[in-house]
């Protein structure tokens, strides 16, 4: 039986860009229905940020063209998927702390795109420092979720755009205010674009969690109290990512998407074009993007791994965005795996809890 861990990046787009109905609440309604056919579990990472920037903003009467409250609708889909047993976890993008909405457009602080970079307290560039910031995200998330749930705790975080590295001051807040685990780093993974910049290609994907002392990309020599429980990735050539799944889906979004784009819209010769398409890159493990021929590719890896795992209990997370779920491929195949029960699928609390657990016992 394999363990897999569905997490959700529940947002807009990195540009601001985006409708809260069409892009977070409609696919999401969509992919909690599917849940709760095939018995599947959800962790979503809820950004809080942009939550406070939508809501603050309606609340004061710029409605940015909604008849409803939209930061009241997220709020409510949170507390009922709560409910049906799914986990709710913390996701920060930085880039919208000081986010105004002006002519009918997010004006973002892209300057603040990596969380590490929040500085400690806050300055004239970023009006709240990085303890203050992860502590009312905390407060905010149980605050939502303690009517349904009083015993909720928010403790594990996703950094945006997966930026944790470094991270020795980020883990440090971390564990002051009371979190047990990140899930922000992936296996292989190394960006430098100018807005993301991280380097995670030591991190072997056989390795399916590790203990951090001092910083979240380094495995601790002993056990201790804080996780890191990097999503899944392998590498594969560009031009084997980009099925028509995905083509499809960045498609519909290319107008609002800006993160993605940016890198493939450089002016490059032919042969670079070609060179650029068959080097590998590192492709997360996507329950929304992916079609069912990748699902299934991803999917025997993860069997061979945990067959030849070191440890008796071998998770591993999944990623997916609402934004990005415009078909059903991905999630077809995970529910006909479910179907014939080779699967069990858990929360990330589940998952950290399960873990703890299995190292008490040694
Ligand atoms: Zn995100």
């Amino acid at each position: 039986m394999t363990t897999l861990c569905l997490t959700l990046d529940y947002e807009l787009f990195g540009s601001g860009k985006g409708n809260v109905y069409k892009h977070i609440i409609e696919p999401t309604n969509h992919l909690l229905a599917i849940c709760a056919k095939y018995e599947m579990k959800l962790t979503i990472f809820f950004e809080v940020v942009e939550y406070w920037k939508i809501k603050e903003t309606f609340e004061n009467g710029e409605t940015m063209g909604y008849d409803k409250n939209p930061a009241e609708a997220m709020a409510k889909q949170i507390r009922i998927a709560h409910q049906l047993g799914h986990d709710v976890q913390l996701h920060i993008h930085p880039q919208w702390v000081d986010a105004q909405y002006k002519n009918g457009e997010w004006i973002l602080n892209m300057k603040y795109w990596r969380l590490p970079e929040v500085p400690e307290n806050a300055t004239e560039d970023i009006s709240i420092g990085l303890g203050e910031l992860i502590r009312k995200g905390k407060e905010e998330l149980e605050s939502i979720l303690h009517p349904v749930n009083p015993n909720y705790t928010c403790n594990v975080l996703r950094a945006g755009g997966y930026n944790i590295d470094p991270s020795e001051q980020l883990l440090k807040v971390l564990k002051e205010n009371g979190f047990v685990a990140d899930s922000s780093v992936y296996y292989g993974g190394k960006v430098d674009s100018g807005l993301s910049q991280y380097d995670y290609t030591h991190v072997k994907k056989e390795i399916p969690y590790w203990f951090v002392n001092d910083s979240l990309l380094a495995a601790s020599n002993t056990k201790t109290d804080f996780l890191e429980l990097p999503v899944f990735a392998k590498n594969i050539t560009r031009i084997r990512k980009y099925d028509l799944v995905r083509v499809r889906s960045a498609l519909k979004n290319k107008a609002n998407s800006i993160e993605k784009l940016k890198n493939s819209s450089a002016k490059k010769s032919k042969w670079e074009s070609i060179k650029h398409l068959m080097a590998k890159e590192a492709v997360t493990w996507d329950f929304c993007l992916f079609s069912k021929s990748k699902m299934n590719e991803f999917f025997e890896s993860a069997i061979k791994i945990s067959k030849a795992s070191e440890v008796s209990f071998h998770p591993f997370v999944l990623v997916g965005h609402p934004k990005d779920f415009y078909f059903t491929h991905a999630i077809d195949y995970l529910s006909e795996k479910a179907n014939s029960n080779r699967i069990k699928f858990c929360t990330i609390s589940e998952v950290i809890a399960r873990i703890k657990k299995t190292n008490s016992q040694k």
